[in-house]
């Protein structure tokens, strides 16, 4: 049995090709792009990201970005709101500094060419779960990433200064007396890289991959959070995982999200007896915040003894739907079901990652020379349950952010910055095959099962020992391939979320445990900072 090593592959600096950079960005979805985009022309910035650019949670977004629009609408509310989803644990000033910053962020990528939708010439608003007023911009109806995402890489194509590599996997942070100086990355077809930064900043997204079930695409399998933990940086509340309560359930279909503005548009859950059952269960019925829906679901799922609830949205203008959710439309029907006539089945899935790599304010991670935001972060925005979409807003305010601050203290670098390169040897465990797939597979099963919605110790414990037996032979070997190294940092990830989750004896934001339903504030209104890294076997 070997212990995890540092780094994830050997390597000799002496034999490996360097490159040189005023900036490396990990990661090419909203908050890495918008990063890059605010590092000055004379600074040059260095993007990698693991698969080709349009692969990213960001791309995937549908319900918008949230922003005080309307003239009816206060930034106090957006606060109110944020804070109020957010469980005990959001940070204020957080919260005021990313609200305040939205609508100009919202502007700014008008101004790159974004083209949200519009009614009557001003941009439509729309409501989702937690919000207290329409204030949701969206764009090609539900296809808010896809289009926000297509004008900020037509933006990041145009500046001079970025270079772009795509099919770049990072493998781990390369670090000198505790500060980031760059990462190690692989090319398939080129090789491996040492890539030197003055400043690095992870913009590497969430972690949805861990689940079976699951809204993320296949690149969500937490590199960036494992890589960052570790080369030594805090990490904290990975027991917050948010499930998506709306998340279409038909053989075959790949756990397509079914945006929560179907809901905001006036769609209703219903059981298998085609009861309305959120009326039961919260003042706001279907408009609750996810938490409270997802967890709605899974107490009817268990009640009625059936797999999945429905939404029904027959009573809706068949029209305004088609327009309003022309993606979510198509995806259904590819499966035989009319989203104006057929009710639709759902049920929860794993959606959004709000634990990661801590930050403060302006991104800056415990490890200097590394910055963060979006997905990967852990920035105190969002608390324990984060309010529908905050997070492109988030990736924005925060990317800005950590562009400004990286730009800044690599400025103050001299030129001839050098950190001194060193090798890294292990003796890799090599015995014996290992079926990558089987292993991943039953993680994502295993998490399913005992760290979904609803918790509790005997169950996280069992988990618990799983993974620890996994983690035994699988961390302490060399992988040559992605799907090798995606594997082993799922497991460093899981392992994190379990101990947390078990550690947290109560019942807080998206984090269910039936064994402590009560929210316990004198225990545990604060963050669960994970154990360093050499602790983890
Ligand atoms: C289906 C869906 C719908 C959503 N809808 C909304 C919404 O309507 N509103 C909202 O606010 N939020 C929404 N979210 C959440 C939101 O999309 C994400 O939280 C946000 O886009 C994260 O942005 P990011 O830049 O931090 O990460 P991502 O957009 O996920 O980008 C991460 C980048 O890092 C790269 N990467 C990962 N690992 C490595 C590695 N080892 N080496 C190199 N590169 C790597 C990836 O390839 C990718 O380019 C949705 C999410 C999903 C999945």
């Amino acid at each position: 049995m070997a212990a995890p090593h540092r780094y994830l592959v050997r390597f000799n600096p002496k034999k490996t090709p360097h490159y040189f950079t005023d900036i490396l960005v990990i990661g090419a979805g909203i908050s890495g792009l918008r990063a890059a985009l605010e590092v000055p022309p004379e600074l040059d910035v260095l993007v990698v990201t693991k698969d080709s650019i349009q692969q990213s949670n960001s791309n995937y977004a549908q319900g918008g970005i949230a922003g005080v629009l309307s003239p009816e609408d206060r930034f106090e509310n957006h606060i109110e709101d944020t804070i109020q989803a957010g469980g005990g644990l959001c940070h204020p000033e957080i919260v005021q500094m990313v609200v305040r910053e939205a609508p100009e962020q919202i502007q700014e990528l008008i101004r790159w060419g974004t083209h949200f939708d519009l009614e009557e010439g001003h941009l439509a608003l729309t409501r989702e779960g937690g919000h207290s007023h329409r204030r949701i911009v969206h764009a090609l109806g539900d296809a808010t990433g896809h289009e926000v995402m297509r004008a900020i890489i037509a933006r990041s194509g145009q500046a001079a200064n970025i270079t772009l590599w795509d099919n770049a996997f990072t493998l781990d942070l390369l670090a000198n007396e505790n500060t980031c100086v760059g990462a190690l990355v692989d090319r398939p077809g080129l090789g491996r890289m040492l890539i030197w930064a003055k400043q690095t900043i992870l913009a590497s997204g969430g972690a949805g991959m861990v689940y079976r079930e699951t809204t993320n695409p296949p690149v969500a399998t937490g590199d960036g959070m494992a890589a960052a933990y570790r080369a030594g940086a805090q990490l904290r509340d990975m027991e917050f995982m948010q499930f998506h309560p709306t998340v279409l359930y038909v053989a075959g279909s790949s756990r397509f999200l079914i945006s929560e503005a179907v809901r905001g548009e006036g769609a209703y859950l219903r059981d298998k007896n085609l009861e309305r059952f959120m009326l039961q269960e919260d003042p706001r019925a279907e408009l609750a915040p996810r938490d409270v829906v997802a967890q709605a679901i899974v107490r009817c799922m268990e009640r009625t003894q059936h797999p999945n609830v429905y939404l029904d949205l027959k009573h809706l203008d068949p029209g305004k739907v088609r327009r309003r959710f022309p993606g979510i439309d198509k995806v259904c029907r590819g499966f035989g079901l009319d989203i104006t006539t057929d009710l639709v089945p759902i049920r929860p899935g794993a959606h959004y990652m709000i634990g990661g790599v801590t930050v403060a304010s302006a991104g800056r991670t415990t490890m200097p020379g590394l910055w963060a935001a979006g997905e990967v972060t852990s920035s105190g925005l969002h608390g324990a349950n984060r309010l529908a979409s905050n997070s492109l807003l988030e990736g924005l305010v925060f990317g800005a952010s950590c562009g400004r601050g990286a730009a800044e203290a690599a400025s103050g670098m001299s030129d001839t910055f050098t950190a001194l390169p060193h090798s890294f040897h292990f003796e890799p465990e090599t015995d014996g095959d290992l079926d990558v797939s089987d292993i991943t597979n039953s993680l994502r099963s295993l998490m399913v099962r005992h760290m979904g919605v609803v918790r509790r110790r005997q169950g996280m414990q069992t988990a618990d020992n799983d993974v620890a037996f996994w983690c035994r032979y699988v961390l302490g070997r060399e992988f040559d391939t992605r799907q090798g190294w995606e594997l082993q940092n799922m497991l460093t990830i899981a392992r994190l979320m379990i101990r947390s989750a078990l550690e947290r004896e109560e019942s807080r934001g998206v984090h269910f445990r039936s064994d402590f339903p009560q929210r316990d504030d004198e225990r545990w209104q604060r963050h669960l900072e994970c154990p360093a890294f050499s602790e983890l076997v």
